[in-house]
């Protein structure tokens, strides 16, 4: 795939603090339309943040987060009421997030919990959603499993709906926030598969993942967070076997 084209997303100067704690310290990045960028480093050095802050889940202090669309926000202008809940929309509808527990809907089927979002958020004819939900249950081997409930799956189908409501959404970008860590590990590889054909598919994907090898066969980014900054980020192929900074190698050696 060409990534050649303007970034989808552009990320400048993004910095987040909770109470006292500085937590993104200026992060820089961008996505190209149909890259696939991996955000790894160390635990609590700001990564599920910045998807959050993305995601609209967080607001962040300063920075700016623009679409090739021309949508941006500059969050270093604060905003309040009604004007800061639509520019959390806004960009909440841009992407959608699947997160380390998947948060299905307990008292709903599997095809409630995929076709609420594009019903009720979306405003789509419910027979349309219904039948696009069905489509993405097939794709991701779980059609026999509409009218299940959440509690009647495995960790890994449960996490496979949780993609499929997310793809259901058709937002520009996927945020994955490390979506196998919650998973025994026999059931980590059906879903990393589903990740894969995504990303063959052309999706654009950000993920925070602990799977280096995972992270080496998919992305065509890897960006590595120590301390609320992007240290190093690169190819996997360099990345991994040849990174530049000091604490890039010293992370990596401990993990591989
Ligand atoms: P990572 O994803 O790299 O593990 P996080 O973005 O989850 O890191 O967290 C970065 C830091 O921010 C951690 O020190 C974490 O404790 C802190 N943090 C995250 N969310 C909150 C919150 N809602 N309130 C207070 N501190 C938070």
């Amino acid at each position: 795939m060409s990534h050649t084209d303007a970034p989808l997303l552009t990320v400048t100067g993004l910095r987040k603090s909770f109470g006292y704690t500085l937590v993104l310290d200026g992060v820089d990045f961008s996505v190209q339309p149909g890259q696939v960028v991996c955000l790894i480093g160390p635990s609590g050095s700001g990564k599920t943040t910045v998807l959050r802050c993305l995601n609209g889940l967080e607001t962040p202090d300063a920075g700016l987060v623009a679409f090739s669309d021309g949508q941006s926000q500059d969050f270093a202008v604060p905003v309040k009421g009604r004007v800061a809940k639509e520019r959390r929309a806004a960009l909440r509808d841009r992407s959608a997030m699947v997160f380390q527990q998947n948060n299905l809907f307990p008292h709903l089927t599997v095809l409630e919990n995929v076709i609420e979002g594009p019903v009720h958020a979306h405003g789509m004819a419910k027979d349309a959603a219904i039948a696009e939900a069905e489509r993405l249950l097939d794709r991701v081997g779980l059609a026999e499993k509409r009218d299940a409930y959440p509690h009647e799956l495995s960790g890994g189908q449960q996490q496979r709906v949780g993609i499929v409501r997310a793809l259901a959404l058709t937002p520009d970008l996927l945020l994955f926030d490390e979506p196998t860590s919650a998973l025994d590990p026999e059931l980590v590889g059906e879903v990393l598969l589903v990740l894969k054909e995504l990303a063959d598919e052309g999706w654009t994907m950000v993920i925070v993942t602990h799977e280096l090898g995972f992270a080496r066969q998919v992305a065509d980014e890897v960006v590595f967070f120590d301390g609320g900054v992007i240290v190093e980020r690169g190819h996997p192929r360099e990345l991994f076997t040849a990174p530049k900074n000091q604490r890039t190698r010293r992370f990596l050696d401990r993990i591989l």
